[in-house]
């Protein structure tokens, strides 16, 4: 059981704000991210819960970007008390003997559970700073830090070079206002 690619289900729903404002846009997102399953069996009250789950994930991401470590895992334990894990050895779609974390019960709370033990995992395996928000404004969108030397910033490719050609303009300003060339 990876635990680890857990934790990306709830960088999923924290990126994900637009696609929670109805059932069609979470059953989009669901079937975009290889989950036709569950998309097919969600209802109003799954929708509730991930809303609410997303709240409480963006703040353990902002406390994490913060550097307060003990708030991360002071809203974690929140979590998992909150969300018991229900773990059942099962197997299906002809995978061999695997656990489930949590069988039964709503979508949601399986969603709840995959996403929170998964970032419990990154905390404890990896640190705290594993988790955090794009440092180039205004994205603010959530990841995972997995490389080898915590060297990662930004959500994507794309953030990282315009945060590098943003960074470029400011010292090619800097160098004009100073009157060097
Ligand atoms: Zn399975
Ligand atoms: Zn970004």
């Amino acid at each position: 059981m990876d635990l680890i690619s857990y934790a990306e289900l709830a960088v999923l729903l924290v990126n994900s704000p637009d696609r929670l404002t109805g059932l069609e846009g979470l059953r989009a997102l669901l079937q975009e991210s290889g989950r036709s399953r569950q998309a097919s069996r969600l209802t109003r009250a799954d929708l509730d819960a991930l809303r609410a789950l997303r709240e409480e994930l963006v703040a353990v991401f902002e406390a994490a970007a913060d550097g307060n470590e003990r708030e991360v895992v002071a809203r974690l334990n929140a979590l998992l008390r909150r969300h018991p894990v229900h773990p059942q050895i099962t197997e299906h779609d002809g995978e061999p003997w695997h656990l489930h974390l949590t069988e039964g019960g709503r979508f949601a709370d399986q969603y709840v559970v995959g996403a929170v033990m998964g970032l419990a995992t990154i905390v404890t395996d990896l640190g705290a700073d594993r988790l955090g928000l794009c440092q180039s404004p205004p994205c603010r969108r959530a990841y995972l830090d997995t490389s080898s030397n915590r060297s990662r910033r930004y959500c994507s490719e794309r953030c990282a070079s315009r945060a590098n050609v943003a960074a470029y303009r400011a010292r090619k300003k800097v160098g004009q206002d100073s009157g060097g060339r």
